[in-house]
């Protein structure tokens, strides 16, 4: 059976619960993605801060098959080397103890979100469940991390919702000192929140948060899914504010394009979760564990994080330049290689047209939300591509400026 597929055949054979651009991936090497026409593409998306080397990069290709041909899959009934080096180094370039290996970033959340439930129970019993997350984060969609994501759109129509779940708003010290009890057994947060708009964490908000957590012993929960491996110019983005969450996750970056996920935890939280408490069948898959191995020692790399810094950097100091000659951008946020240029009032709502002028003129971007236009691109990309994109991205500026007027 050899059919052919086209943009067409999405329309026809797949869930619409994704819109994907018109035209169809063949094949992709370093920042650089084709389709199936042939035509060339630059990519600032990394498939949603995934690909931190660029695409099938050589290396990891290598690993990967000399992986597949020695052990591809072994069950957790057994353990392997491979799970086993990546889980130490993990511990090594962190200040967490145990390491729990999933596939995504919203099965290390549910993870995460069922580790502080099962602390406090044991430690204080039925009574203390609540958990507070923000308005506008995202932690993933598994029924469990969609409720506890702040956006409404994405967990409602799916029948009575997980419970103790409060939403307050993102950085307000006043509305969190309000939550806060001791009836509380996780705060979850994003340390930049990646689809809710590029937005970072307020760093005195965020160490009262840690006091309060430790005062109310509520497990204090960093998703890096988006911000870990690299992608702030930081192995971890925790590791520049200078507080130490009790449990972090980590996905997207960390297989460099294949599916990891891990639940980091100090021992005092992570000794919780006894035999049989939780599991997956996948979790720990020795191919993307040797991948993740390679990832860590390469992203870990002061000199490879300095340079993410710089070139985040430039980018975003060229980003705003380019947002003041056309008008279209009133702030670039964002740290490291992970940044958001948020729209000015004229273009509010536009995010999605200013992402399609950029793959017209064969450049890869993607959004967070309608008014912001969201970058994150390779974290090994070179200057001269940093260069070619923005020379792309003002030839879709000019095109939707003028297609505005
Ligand atoms: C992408 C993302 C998730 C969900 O990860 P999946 O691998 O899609 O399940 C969770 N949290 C954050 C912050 C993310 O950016």
């Amino acid at each position: 059976m050899s059919e052919k597929v086209t943009r067409k055949t999405f329309d026809e054979v797949m869930f619409s619960c994704y819109k994907p651009m018109d035209f169809v991936i063949d094949h992709a090497h370093g920042c650089k993605v084709v389709d199936t026409q042939g035509r060339e593409y630059l990519d600032l998306t990394s498939g949603i801060a995934v690909n931190v080397l660029g695409h099938t990069p050589k290396k990891v290709v290598k690993i990967a098959s000399r992986q597949c041909e020695e052990l591809m899959h072994c069950s957790n009934i057994f353990t392997n080397k491979q799970t086993l080096t990546l889980a130490s180094k993990l511990v090594s370039q962190t200040d967490f103890d145990r390491v729990f290996f999933v596939n995504s970033g919203a099965e290390a959340n549910e993870a995460a979100l069922k580790l502080a439930r099962r602390v406090a129970f044991n430690q204080a019993g039925e009574d203390k469940n609540e958990i507070i997350a923000f308005n506008n984060s995202f932690h993933g969609r598994t029924f469990f991390s969609v409720s506890v994501g702040g956006q409404h759109k994405y967990s409602d129509g799916f029948g009575p919702k997980p419970a103790a779940i409060t939403h307050i708003a993102f950085n307000d010290l006043s509305a969190f000192k309000k939550t806060i009890s001791d009836k509380t057994c996780a705060v979850i947060l994003e340390p930049v929140q990646g689809e809710g708009g590029i937005i970072p964490v307020d760093e005195k908000f965020l160490k009262e948060v840690r006091a309060l957590c430790t005062k109310h012993h509520a497990m204090l929960i960093f998703d890096e899914v988006q911000t870990g491996v690299g992608r702030t110019g930081y192995f971890y983005a925790y590791q520049k504010l200078g507080i130490v969450p009790d449990a972090l996750t980590t996905a997207k970056g960390l297989g460099s394009g294949l599916p990891i996920g891990a639940l980091l935890a100090k021992e005092e939280f992570a000794k919780h979760f006894t035999a049989g408490t939780h599991g997956s069948t996948f979790g720990g898959n020795p191919v993307c564990c040797a991948i993740g191995s390679y990832i860590v020692d390469k992203v870990s790399d002061p000199d490879f994080l300095a340079k993410v810094r710089a070139k985040g950097a430039y980018l975003a100091e060229q980003l705003q330049k380019l947002g003041r000659q056309y008008q279209c951008f009133v702030q670039v946020r964002g740290e490291g290689l992970l940044l958001g240029a948020v729209l000015s009032k004229k273009y509010a709502g536009q995010s999605g047209r200013l992402q399609q002028c950029c793959c017209r003129q064969g450049l890869l971007t993607l959004v967070a939300g309608s008014d912001v236009l969201r970058l994150a691109p390779p974290l090994n990309i070179k200057r001269k591509e940093l260069d070619r994109a923005l020379v792309l991205l003002e030839q879709a500026l000019i095109d939707f400026v003028r297609e505005q007027d």
